[in-house]
């Protein structure tokens, strides 16, 4: 099963770069919100297993879209997406409840690293182990 992101940021082209990244890997991308209102809107109805979170963004920015996000739903796995220069809103987040954060611009590498790190820490998608002698199925 893939691994269903939601995808949120105010700018269409970064919606873009990250849908690519995330659409080569095999995760599905299941939903794109502009606002942090729609991102609480389509986290609710959608629950993805992961959401890059825009920080900054018109009608609901992006950290009171995460505390809202986490409070409906505590083992929310969201990433951050940051520009230079908002480490504060970073560690705010965090502290709030976001898995982890990446800094614009990015590579594709940083991303996945990134969210295989936050997806490995969710138990509902860690690696089964093979019974023995089974064949080793996997499972993500
Ligand atoms: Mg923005």
């Amino acid at each position: 099963m893939a691994v269903r992101v939601l995808i949120v940021d105010d700018a269409l082209f970064m919606r873009s770069m990250i849908r690519d990244i995330f659409s080569r890997e095999g995760f599905e991308v299941v939903g794109e919100a502009e606002n942090g209102a729609e991102a609480v809107r389509l986290h609710r109805d959608l629950k993805p297993d992961l959401t890059t979170m825009d920080i900054v963004m018109p009608v609901l920015d992006g950290l009171s879209a995460l505390r809202e996000v986490v409070r409906m739903d505590p083992r929310a796995n969201v990433i951050m997406v940051s520009a230079l220069g908002q480490e504060s809103l970073i560690a705010e987040a965090i502290e709030a409840g976001a898995r982890d954060f990446i800094v614009k611009p990015f590579q594709a590498s940083r991303v996945l690293k990134v969210v295989q790190s936050a997806l490995g820490l969710d138990e509902r998608f860690r690696p089964r182990v093979p019974p023995a002698g089974g064949s080793p199925g996997s499972r993500r």
